[in-house]
């Protein structure tokens, strides 16, 4: 029996990382990821798995992001007991991440029980979390922290690694190669990061693989250059700080974005390009994952370290306020200028951010800076819209503020960097599968592989399989 490899998600979308692999010795996962995105999403994570998770000895993850780790706690739920593998910041991350996902999703199920008896029984949905706080926790046993480019072996013979992937903190490509005569090198990209992206190293140059599965989120666009991107944040802080002295409002992902905006603020104070700064993040979760960013300091660029070196050595004034209590954020609603205010949800749906944008919106003095990808129907799209007024908490809010937005801190390889990341390879793989991409992305991506590289990829549908080794 060849070894095979089935595709149970983010294959013709961007959610779900789930792959299995059964060498018909031992069966292993790469990632297991929750769906995102609506009801479809929300059915999707509710199905049951399509393999037993007791028979999976193993799971190999290939970063911290939700739609790659957040099923874990649900698979070890079900019976999974191996080990799972991870590097080691993926794992710190989790251990922020999974509990918040839990937290989230009883919260909601509180939610729908109270609307369900106020409805008197007429609204008929399934409201259980897909897993509590406390088998989130239990998952996290599980995890075992992995250097960087150190070889292990999670079964006799069969030999992992991570390599850098450039994509948030931790992020990693995962290489598999199979025991036995056939020696089958399996790579998965993992989410490739744009090059030069802030504080994590760029992706690994793979030389070799044999099956090559390949991210294709932005195969069909090119990202707005970093310098440009940068250029736009300083005049944006200028121009309100300085010129309309009102208060910068940044909608931020926890997880990467902030932290990518705090180096970007620093390098531009550095630079002498804005004036001083007083910089606030407004997010219990953003704090704790630049705590876990700044333990492993090791791991970040050469031009994230000379920014740092210089903060510790200079002592230039560069401060971050990090608000936990919830007075200290309520607070910050009578500050009228001069803050630059960095709080989640990234698409404006949740959290505190409300609240500033709320007391901020309103006020044309004052900015706000959208640095990430806004889904339709979000809060943050129709600022992005510009929509002339928005609900905020039951009330009607006229946008008076600027909406600045800038593009290029996608934490995802456009399609020249995948072009060029592949294009690396010393001979094409056997095979090469598009995963992790709308359709559309991924078939714009085939078709420029095809014609640059002269390769024949697969885009992977899902439950698919395909076989393994000569
Ligand atoms: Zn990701």
């Amino acid at each position: 029996m060849p070894a095979t490899l089935t595709f149970y998600g983010a294959a013709g979308e961007v959610t779900g990382s789930c792959y299995l692999i059964d060498t018909g010795e031992v069966r292993f996962l790469i990632d297991c990821g929750m769906f995102q995105g609506g009801r479809e999403a929300d059915r999707k994570n509710r199905e049951t798995f399509d393999f037993d998770p007791r028979d999976i000895g193993f799971v190999l993850l290939s970063h911290a992001h939700i739609d790659h780790s957040g099923l874990v706690p649900r698979l070890a739920a079900q019976g999974f007991r191996g080990p799972i593998y991870a590097t080691r910041a993926t794992v710190d991350l989790c251990e922020v991440m999974l509990p918040d996902s839990a937290y989230i999703q009883e919260r909601e199920a509180q939610q729908a029980d109270l609307d369900r008896r106020r409805a008197r029984g007429k609204l008929r949905y399934e409201h259980a979390p897909l897993y509590t706080v406390v088998q989130a926790q239990a998952s996290l046993k599980l995890m075992r922290g992995i250097d960087y480019d150190t070889e292990f072996e999670p079964h006799p013979g069969l030999r992992c690694r991570f390599l850098d992937a450039g994509h948030i903190l931790g992020s990693a490509i995962v290489e598999v190669v199979l025991p036995g005569r056939s020696g089958e090198r399996i790579v998965f990209s993992g989410d490739l990061g744009q090059p030069g992206h802030p504080i994590v190293r760029d992706a690994t140059r793979i030389r070799e693989a044999d099956t090559l599965l390949i991210e294709s989120t932005y195969g069909n666009r090119c990202h707005k250059s970093m310098e440009d991107t940068v250029n736009e944040l300083a005049h944006a802080l200028r121009h309100t700080l300085t010129g309309k002295r009102g208060n910068v409002i940044i909608p931020a992902f926890a997880v990467g974005r902030t932290q990518d905006l705090l180096f970007l603020l620093a390098r531009l104070w550095q630079q002498q390009r804005v004036p001083p700064l007083d910089v606030i993040v407004d997010s219990p979760m953003a704090t704790a994952a630049t705590a876990v960013t700044m333990r492993h300091a090791s791991l970040f660029d050469q031009e994230t370290k000379t920014v740092l070196a210089w903060l510790r050595d200079d002592d230039p004034g560069f401060r971050v306020r990090f608000v936990q209590e919830v007075e200290e954020s309520m607070a910050l609603n009578a500050r009228r200028g001069g803050a630059v205010i960095i709080s989640a949800s990234g698409m404006c749906d949740a959290g505190r951010i409300k609240h500033h944008l709320k007391y901020n919106l309103g006020r044309p003095e004052c900015s706000i800076v959208i640095a990430g990808f806004q889904a339709a129907g979000s809060l943050g799209r129709r600022l992005v819209d510009r929509v002339p007024s928005v609900r905020i908490f039951g009330e009607q809010i006229a946008v008076r503020a600027e909406i600045f937005t800038i593009g290029g801190l996608s934490a995802h390889a456009d399609q020249r960097a995948l072009l060029d990341w592949l294009g690396e390879l010393r001979r094409p793989p056997r095979q090469t599968v598009l995963v992790h991409g709308e359709p559309l992305a991924a078939e714009t991506l085939r078709q420029a592989v095809i014609s640059t590289l002269g390769w024949k990829p697969l885009v992977a549908a899902r439950g698919q399989s395909i076989a393994l080794g000569r």
